[in-house]
């Protein structure tokens, strides 16, 4: 019999939703907004597209296992040296390359729960000891977290915004819990939804990591920046921290198409400004329309929101598949009342309150 690690038998393979064609077969719908994989409704900056095709590729040749021009381009946007960044192929991979460089069995790992189910995937895998902390109304217990770490600590995860649940940290509350945290431990600050936060009170995360070695910032393309299906994000940090991950990370993660595309992408700071305002728009929509029809919901940063429907979570995502509509089940959140819905487009916005409307009515 092959060996397995007993820590991966016990693991389940991610589970993609639905594809969009597949739902339009089975129910006979011309029509299908998606909304449960936080997507961008806008796609991605045209700059894209003109960077593609500007460009005769040879696909034969290895991409440029350095990134230099996605690299070249982050400094420019960032103005940091290029030694700062490492580039991953999604920020799901910056996060793999940290628990395989930081986690053992001999280790800890500190995180909220619910949170972004990838830190406790990996943690797994490295066979590290997973310790959760509940939230507290969609918040991180900051407090609660710094007391968990101990010796035996190696990272500690915050998502701000998190996913599930929207919300995001202040500046106050996250010194204040830097601070707590000895710099034997690794602190991951997974901003995937950076791009869309309003927040007066919002930290500035380059100031810390001037401040803080032992601090990483993990930012990605797939999300404001429209460029999911490319897989690429990346992590911020000080030098030093960057070149004790960098050994684990595979040469020639992030392809070539997407490294182009990345940094033309970040170039175009309009589209993303024009993303934000449209994402805060429907944020406000939504907030109103649960407030009248008396749903609960946490105030969100992110471009989604987790609404609380008072009954069973699978049988409201059911009900708006029907009318063309695919929400995130809160069932596999931590949430079983609760749909993640993603902040569409305007008219998207709109027929998705409709549809909710028309099932709570009922
Ligand atoms: C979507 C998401 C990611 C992963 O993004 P990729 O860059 O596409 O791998 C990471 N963290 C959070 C919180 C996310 O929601």
């Amino acid at each position: 019999m092959m060996y397995i690690k007993d820590q991966v038998k016990k693991l389940t393979p991610y589970k993609p939703g639905k594809t969009v064609d597949e739902v339009k077969k089975e129910l006979g719908l011309s029509e299908i907004i998606k909304l449960a994989s936080n997507e961008n409704p806008f796609g991605c900056s045209e700059k894209v597209g003109q960077e593609l095709t500007a460009h005769a590729m040879n696909y034969a040749i290895y991409p440029d296992g350095g990134g230099s021009v996605l690299r070249q381009a982050l400094t420019e946007f960032y103005q940091l040296p290029g030694e700062q960044f490492i580039l991953g192929n999604g920020s799901d991979e910056i996060i793999q390359i940290i628990s395989r460089a930081m986690l053992d069995s001999s280790k800890n790992t500190v995180m909220a729960a619910p949170t972004f189910p990838q830190y406790k995937h990996n943690a797994v895998i490295e066979g590290a000891k997973v310790i959760e902390v509940p939230l507290i109304d969609g918040r991180h217990d900051l407090n609660k977290m710094a007391s968990a770490v101990d010796q035996d600590t190696a990272v500690v995860w915050v998502c701000s915004p998190n996913n599930p649940t929207g919300v995001s940290i202040s500046d106050q509350d996250l010194k204040h819990f830097i601070e707590q945290i000895p710099d034997h431990v690794v602190i991951v600050l997974d901003e995937a939804y950076f791009e869309y936060v309003t927040a007066a009170d919002y930290y500035d995360a380059l100031e810390l990591i001037r401040k803080y070695p032992n601090l990483i910032v993990t930012r990605t393309f797939s999300k404001a920046y429209g460029l999911a299906g490319f897989r690429v994000g990346y992590g911020i940090a000080q030098p030093s921290l960057i070149q004790a991950l960098e050994p684990v990370r595979e040469p020639f993660n992030t392809n070539a198409l997407a490294q182009l595309a990345a940094a033309a992408a970040i170039k175009d700071q309009s589209f993303i400004q024009h993303c934000r305002e449209q994402n805060r728009n429907g944020i406000e929509k939504f907030e109103r329309f649960c407030t009248e029809h008396n749903l609960g919901f946490f105030p969100t940063q992110g471009n989604f929101i987790l609404v609380h429907f008072n009954k069973d979570a699978n049988v409201m995502f059911e009900a708006l598949m029907r009318k063309g509509i695919i929400a995130r089940s809160g069932h596999a959140l931590g949430y079983p009342e609760s749909l993640r819905i993603t902040i569409g487009t305007e008219e998207q916005v709109n027929k998705t309150l409709k549809a909710i409307e028309e099932i709570i009515s009922q």
